[in-house]
Order: structure tokens, then C-alpha cells, then sequence
């Protein structure tokens, strides 16, 4: 599998400023696309807008979240089906800004996954210790815990991605060490390959103020098949410098 980058706007963006966005990185990520696949996660109203201006080209469309229902009484909420529908091919669910804002539970962020794997989208599952946890030393321990509870039995390695996001380094600047990043994703691949016979195929992303500086390090770790960035993907150029970064 090639890797993969991903892109999480987050709540930023206005409609010219996503479509300026998106356009600047098709034309700067044009080279270092080869080197990797690529996805746009933007806010869910601005999907149709990026996806305009990326179609045709390799850079491929996500949503931040889904529902686990196609349709029905759920205010604000949005069907995976509309984002397949709408030419996204991933959703990221169980991101920590939604497990710790909107209280998120493991068998929550599983069902959505399953409501995406239904829709035909990859699901783009994270994983993630917030900086309390890793201080009591329960990193392995909710690791374990979000894996086992957050991915899909039936999921095969080809259909699903798994970040890696320590909650501490979101958005702080702070990276966790290349050490810890193998460690814990070796983890993640023991646990995914129990009862399913291996991970072989399976893409382990690490998010977690990922940058230009640092993703030729990190990219290069054991286990790390790709990035879930944020703020550096606000920046064309920085988050082609990324994609760049990917091993060849
Ligand atoms: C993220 O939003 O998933 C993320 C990793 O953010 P940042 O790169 O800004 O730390």
C-alpha cells in the first residue's frame, strides 16, 4: 500500500479560502504525489467546493466524522453515504477533538467506522493517550482499549487506516519520540493482526504536529505508513514538503 497523508482542516476554511486552499495544493503537491496518496479533509459544507477542484487530479476527498445511520432524525449530523456520494473515499472518526468534545466512546467510533466501511469509504480510525495517561504510564493499556474497541472485527487491513494520535501532541508542537511512535505502532499492528491472521497491507498514519521539520523522521519510522496532519496542512507548501518526506 502506498502511503498515506491526510490533511485535517478542522473547522477552518470559508468557501473562497477552501477552494484558494485546495487549488494551491494541486498545483504545489503535483511532483510529490507520486510518492503518495493524498487526502483533503475538509469541513463537511466545503466538500462539494474542494472536491470541484480536485477531481480529475490524484488527490483524493475525506469527511472529519459520520454517522453510524445512512439517514433519519439526527440534527446536524452527516450520512456516510452523502459523503460517498459526494466523492469522498475516506472518513476520519474517533478523532480525540470529538471523542473529547462530544464524548465519543469506543463502540461509538466502531459503529461509524462500520456505517463507513458500508458506504464503501476507508475509515480513517484514531487512536490516542491524552497527556494525563501517558504520564501514569496507561499508554499500552488505552491503546489496547481504543484499538480493541474502535476497529471493526471484520475489517480487513486493505479497508481501514489507523492514526495514531497522541492527544498531548495535537495541535502543541510537541512530537512524540521516533522510539515511542515505533513502539506503540508495532503495538497497534499486534493487536489489529490478532484474530485476523496479520496486518499485512495494514496503514498506521501518526498525527500529532507533524511538519515539514519532522516528517522525514517520523515517516521513516517503523510501522509508520503515513500522517494525519492538521495545522501544517493549511500550508500548501509545508504540507507538500510532507508528502515529499514519505520514503520513496
Ligand atoms: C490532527 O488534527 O489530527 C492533528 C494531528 O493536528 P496537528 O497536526 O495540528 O497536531
Amino acid at each position: 500500500m502506498p502511503y498515506l497523508i491526510a490533511g485535517n482542516w478542522k473547522m477552518n476554511g470559508t468557501l473562497a479560502s477552501a477552494e484558494a486552499l485546495a487549488a494551491e495544493l494541486i498545483a504545489t503537491v503535483r511532483g510529490a504525489a507520486a510518492q503518495a496518496e493524498v487526502v483533503l479533509c475538509p469541513p463537511a459544507p466545503l466538500i462539494p467546493a474542494v472536491r470541484a477542484v480536485t477531481k480529475g487530479t490524484a488527490v483524493a476527498v475525506g469527511g472529519q466524522d459520520c454517522h453510524t445511520k445512512e439517514k433519519g432524525a439526527h440534527t446536524g449530523d452527516v450520512s456516510p453515504v452523502l459523503l460517498a456520494e459526494l466523492g469522498c473515499r475516506f472518513v476520519i472518526v474517533g478523532h480525540s477533538e470529538r471523542r473529547a468534545d462530544h464524548g465519543e466512546t469506543d463502540e461509538l467510533v466502531r459503529a461509524k467506522a462500520e456505517a463507513a466501511l458500508k458506504a464503501g469509504l476507508t475509515p480513517i480510525i484514531c487512536v490516542g493517550e491524552t497527556e494525563a495517561e501517558r504520564e501514569r504510564g496507561e499508554t499500552t493499556t488505552v491503546i489496547a482499549r481504543q484499538v480493541t474497541g474502535s476497529v471493526p472485527g471484520g475489517a480487513t487491513a486493505e479497508k481501514v487506516v489507523i492514526a495514531y494520535e497522541p492527544v498531548w501532541a495535537i495541535g502543541t508542537g510537541k512530537t512524540a519520540t521516533t522510539a515511542d511512535i515505533a513502539a506503540v505502532h508495532g503495538q497497534i499492528a499486534t493487536l489489529f493482526a490478532a484474530g485476523r491472521g496479520g496486518s499485512d497491507g495494514l496503514r498506521i498514519l501518526y498525527g500529532g504536529s507533524v511538519k515539514a521539520a519532522n516528517a522525514k523522521e517520523i515517516l521513516a519510522t517503523n510501522n509508520v505508513s503515513g500522517a494525519l496532519v492538521g495545522g501544517a496542512s493549511l500550508d500548501a507548501a509545508e504540507f507538500s514538503r510532507i508528502i515529499e518526506s514519505c520514503p520513496r
